[in-house]
């Protein structure tokens, strides 16, 4: 399907994993798609390089979304080269986690800074660029509505969060025909939660459909959201979980 061609999209945390997929898949469907990410250059490159081939324009950023000045000119470069901005991925993402009584306040501050003011102002940023049929999807936890392990508290936080963002934000843009969304993955085999992790049998044993996701089952829901598919979709939480929180 090429219901994305003539648009242009951003993907926080796109040279890896989840992001990594997502990118490939709006740019799969005609959309030119810009990356950022924290440290990564030469993955980054690669994902923009794969983009590329398909015959797509593709940008890397270097952008910390902890760094709020650093999303924002991430968010105004990536309109620049692409020459327009229509759809935002709120991707980046950590995983902290550990007893409670040692989570630090810079734990707290960065995963914050990196979940939700991070996603905050890159949406500010995104808006101003966007017209009719604009999409802003970020991407939550399915542990942000049952965390199922101890030590997951700051996580589950800070991803909860984005619920409430995403509610009140389709508030205050549905007046200008733009949807925003979160999807809520399960676990997906990423450097962050390997299918052969510690945990990793567990978290299978807990998912009705008996297996980890793939990145490209996530970026499967947000190429509908984004694309066509979408338009009548706002303000609603996606698990895509293989039926874990059920
Ligand atoms: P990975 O660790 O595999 O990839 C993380 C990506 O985010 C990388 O591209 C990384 O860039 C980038 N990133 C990390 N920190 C920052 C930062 N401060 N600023 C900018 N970019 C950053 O993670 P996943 O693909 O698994 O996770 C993607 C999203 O999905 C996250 O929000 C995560 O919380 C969420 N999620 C993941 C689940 C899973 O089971 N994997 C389940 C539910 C939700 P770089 O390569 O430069 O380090």
């Amino acid at each position: 399907m090429q219901d994305l061609v003539g648009k242009a999209a951003l993907v926080t945390g796109g040279s890896r994993g989840i992001g990594a997929a997502i990118a490939r898949t709006l740019a799969a469907r005609g959309a030119d798609v810009a990356i950022t990410y924290a440290a990564n250059a030469q993955k980054a490159a690669q994902v923009a390089g794969e983009i590329e081939a398909l015959g797509r324009k593709a940008t890397a950023i270097q952008a910390d979304s902890a760094d709020a000045e650093a999303v924002r000119g991430a968010v105004d470069l990536a309109a620049e080269r692409l020459g327009r901005l229509d759809i935002l991925v709120n991707n980046a993402g950590i995983f902290p986690n550990g007893p409670m009584e040692e989570v630090t306040v810079e734990e707290i501050d960065r995963t914050l800074g990196i979940h939700v003011r991070g996603v905050f102002v890159a949406s500010q940023a995104a808006l101003r660029h966007m017209s009719e049929g604009g999409r802003i999807i970020s991407i939550g936890s399915s542990l942000a509505q049952r965390p199922q392990f101890p030590g997951m508290t700051l996580y589950a936080a800070s991803k909860s969060a984005l619920i409430g963002f995403t509610k009140g934000l389709a508030l205050d843009v549905g007046g200008r025909g733009i949807t925003v969304n979160v999807v809520d993955p399960g676990s997906t085999d990423t450097d962050m939660n390997p299918a052969n992790g510690e945990m990793a049998d567990y978290q299978r044993s807990r998912t009705p459909l008996g297996r980890f996701g793939r990145p490209e089952d996530i970026a499967a829901t947000v190429a509908h959201l984004a694309g066509d598919g979408g338009r009548f979709i706002s303000g609603a939480m996606l698990a895509v979980d293989g039926g874990a929180n059920a």
